[in-house]
């Protein structure tokens, strides 16, 4: 296997038209598959790492985090939950 071929999507480990992206949520690039890119879809990790509970996040941010939730299948308390075990890893 090359490195070519071990290129994935960040987000849903699809291995089809993966391109570099600038993350919507930071600045930071991941590996996107076109849905995803086009979707503003980020990694989990990616979108609890801003360490911001939802209530903090402005109204834009808030669109797009509950876009994200709704792919990811997970709900604002477990977000809630999982950007506090965040913080607490880190402090
Ligand atoms: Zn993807």
């Amino acid at each position: 296997m090359n490195y070519r071929d071990e290129k994935k999507c960040a987000v849903c480990e699809s291995t089809q038209n993966i391109t570099l992206g600038q993350s919507c949520i930071g600045a930071v690039s991941y590996l996107y598959c076109e849905r995803c890119r086009k979707e503003d879809y980020e990694p989990y990790g990616a979108l609890t790492a801003m360490g911001m509970r939802f209530q903090h996040l402005t109204d834009e941010m808030k669109h797009i985090v509950v876009r994200n939730l709704i792919f990811h299948n997970k709900t604002i308390e477990e977000f809630d939950n999982d950007v506090k075990a965040f913080v607490e890893s880190y402090t």
